[in-house]
C-alpha cells in the first residue's frame, strides 16, 4: 500500500465526517419521529471531534491501533447521546484489533467490527430486532466475517458487508423500537428506519471506497 494504515485511519475518519455532514439534516429529521432530533448533529459533533483526534495523533507518530483510538474517545466524549457512546465502543474495537505495527489483514479489521458489534450488545444491551444501529450492525459484522472467511479481499467482502447493512436499516422501518429514547414514542415509528442503524450503513457504504483506493 502506498500510505501507511495510519493514514488510511484518518483517511476513513474524515470520509465518516464527510458522510454525515451531507446527511445530518436527513439523520435528524428521521430521529425527530419518534426521538429527540439530535442524532445528525450528535453524528457530527462526534466525527468531528474524532476527525481532529486522529488528525493531531497521527501529526504526533501515532499507529493506526492509537490514531483510531484517538479518535473514538473523542467521538465518545464530545458527541452526547447514546450513539456517541456506541460509536466510540466500535471504534474501540476495530482500534484494538488493528494495533500500531504492520499493516492489519482482512481478518483483523473483520475480528475488530465482530467485537464492536458484541461490545456494542454488550454496552446498550439490544438484541437485533429492537430497531436500534444493531439491527445494521450485527448483519454488516457477519456478512464481512464470512467474506473475509471464504477468501473474498477486504474491499469486495466490505462492498457485500456494507449492501447488507444498507438493506437492514432500511428493513428496520417495520419494526417498533423497544430501547433507546424511541421506545416511549413508538408506534410513530413505524414506516420509518432507525436513525442509528441508517447512519451505520451510510458510514458502511463510505468507507467502502477508503478501502478501495
Ligand atoms: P439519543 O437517543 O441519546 O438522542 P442519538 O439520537 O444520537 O442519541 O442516537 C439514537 C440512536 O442510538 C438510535 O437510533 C439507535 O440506533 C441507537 N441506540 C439507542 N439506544 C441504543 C441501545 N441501547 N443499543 C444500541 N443502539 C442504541
Ligand atoms: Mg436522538
Ligand atoms: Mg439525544
Amino acid at each position: 500500500a502506498s500510505r501507511t494504515a495510519a493514514a488510511t485511519v484518518l483517511a476513513a475518519v474524515a470520509a465518516i465526517a464527510a458522510v454525515v455532514d451531507e446527511h445530518v439534516d436527513e439523520l435528524g429529521r428521521i430521529d425527530a419521529v419518534a426521538g429527540d432530533g439530535d442524532h445528525g448533529i450528535g453524528m457530527q459533533r462526534g466525527s468531528h471531534a474524532a476527525l481532529a483526534a486522529a488528525t493531531a495523533a497521527l501529526e504526533a507518530g501515532a499507529g493506526a491501533g492509537t490514531t483510531l483510538t484517538r479518535a473514538a474517545d473523542a467521538w465518545a466524549d464530545k458527541a452526547g447521546g447514546t450513539s456517541g457512546a456506541l460509536w466510540g465502543v466500535i471504534l474501540r474495537a476495530v482500534a484494538r484489533e488493528l494495533g500500531d505495527t504492520g499493516s492489519p489483514a482482512g481478518a483483523d479489521v473483520a475480528a475488530g467490527v465482530a467485537a464492536g458489534s458484541a461490545g456494542v450488545m454488550a454496552y446498550g444491551k439490544a438484541e437485533p430486532g429492537d430497531k436500534t444501529l444493531v439491527d445494521a450492525l450485527v448483519p454488516f459484522s457477519a456478512a464481512l466475517t464470512r467474506g473475509i472467511d471464504s477468501g473474498s479481499s477486504l474491499r469486495s467482502a466490505w462492498a457485500e458487508a456494507a449492501e447488507a447493512a444498507t438493506v437492514a436499516a432500511r428493513d428496520t422501518a417495520d419494526l417498533l423500537p423497544r430501547m433507546g429514547r424511541a421506545r416511549t414514542h413508538g408506534e410513530h415509528s413505524i414506516g420509518t428506519p432507525d436513525p442509528g442503524a441508517v447512519s451505520l450503513a451510510l458510514i458502511a457504504t463510505v468507507l467502502g471506497s477508503v478501502l478501495a483506493d
